[in-house]
């Protein structure tokens, strides 16, 4: 039985982030650590007083949140904060509506808020390289899958209506699941698989897939590609199997949408697949997570309520 890890109790975020100046000295220091250079004359020194930011050589004054996926919020951090706390400590990914009834906010704040920090997680797990050796001179496997998820209820009955995905994990020599990525593509084309390479599988990675004409490509480009033809059926499930920790990864993600949502919808699932990407790869780390949240969230672009209408994507 493997260690049950769990993130922060309420009494524990209460004693951490309970108050807004907790939660300002925490953003502070995420967003100090970074750098926070002057956006007019480039001076690296600055100095906060309450949610401002001000050069010292200049007369710039800006917002603590500016330049993340914070800006311009007039949301007290205190409600931002704990909304990290609900989104990060759940493995199912909580909704806007579930997220909106447990911070006391109203549907359309709660929307925008769960939007934001999916953005910011998703933003984070587009840039997930799998395949480079650790410090210790280890380097993982990285198992992909292609997967459709939703569409025609019956199993089995071809592909229509189904959303693509390609799937990849990363295997350690001790057989325990590394890093993961997980990408919509159009189509399994050669296309798709060799910019899914590109983004997300160093040089010198050696790739395990179960023969998928498409990721053939997976061995080009500096990268090795070993394919196993299992005949359509699913491969080997037992632990240390080489796809066993793709195979993990996508029945956990496919329990996780169920318990989510009761219809599945294609136009969430980018956010989402980053959001459950993101909280898998953090996962070793569940009391860090609101730090590493916190991260995500300042480095990532400004999301508009216009730019978040005009994808199209709701929920
Ligand atoms: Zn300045």
């Amino acid at each position: 039985m493997r260690a049950i890890m769990r993130g922060l109790t309420d009494a524990e975020f209460e004693r951490l982030y309970g108050t807004e100046d907790q939660c300002l000295a925490a953003w502070v220091k995420v967003r100090q650590a970074a750098g926070m250079s002057c956006p007019r004359c480039g001076n690296p020194k600055s100095y906060v007083y309450d949610r401002r930011v001000g050069c010292t050589r200049c007369d710039m004054r800006w917002s603590i949140t500016s330049g993340s996926v914070m800006a311009d919020t007039k949301l007290p951090l205190t409600i931002w904060f704990r909304a990290m706390h609900l989104m990060s400590s759940t493995k199912q990914c909580i909704s806007a509506v579930e997220l909106g009834r447990r911070l006391g906010v109203s549907y359309p704040t709660a929307w925008y808020l769960h939007k934001r920090l999916r953005h910011a997680m998703t933003q984070e797990s587009d840039r997930c390289q799998l395949g480079a050796p650790a410090e210790g001179g280890w380097t993982p496997i990285v198992e992909a899958d292609d997967v459709y998820l939703g569409g025609e209820r019956n199993e089995g009955s071809g592909t229509a209506g189904k959303t693509r995905v390609i799937a990849a994990a990363e295997r350690w020599p001790n057989g325990r699941m590394g890093a993961v990525v997980m990408r919509v593509v159009n189509s399994f084309s050669n296309q798709a698989a060799a910019a899914f390479r590109d983004s997300h599988i160093v040089p010198g990675a050696v790739v395990h897939t179960d023969g998928t004409k498409a990721f053939g490509v997976f061995g080009e480009a500096g990268r090795t590609h070993v394919a196993t033809v299992t005949g359509g059926k699913r491969p080997e499930r037992e632990r240390g199997g080489p796809f066993f920790n793709v195979n993990t990864l996508i029945s956990n993600l496919s329990t996780a949408l169920k318990a989510t949502y009761k219809v599945f919808s294609p136009k969430h699932l980018p956010n989402y697949l980053g959001a459950f990407c993101w909280t898998t790869n953090h996962r070793r780390n569940m009391p860090g997570m609101i730090g590493a949240l916190c991260i995500a969230a300042a480095s990532a672009s400004r999301l508009t309520r216009r730019t978040v209408y005009a994808t199209g994507s709701i929920g």
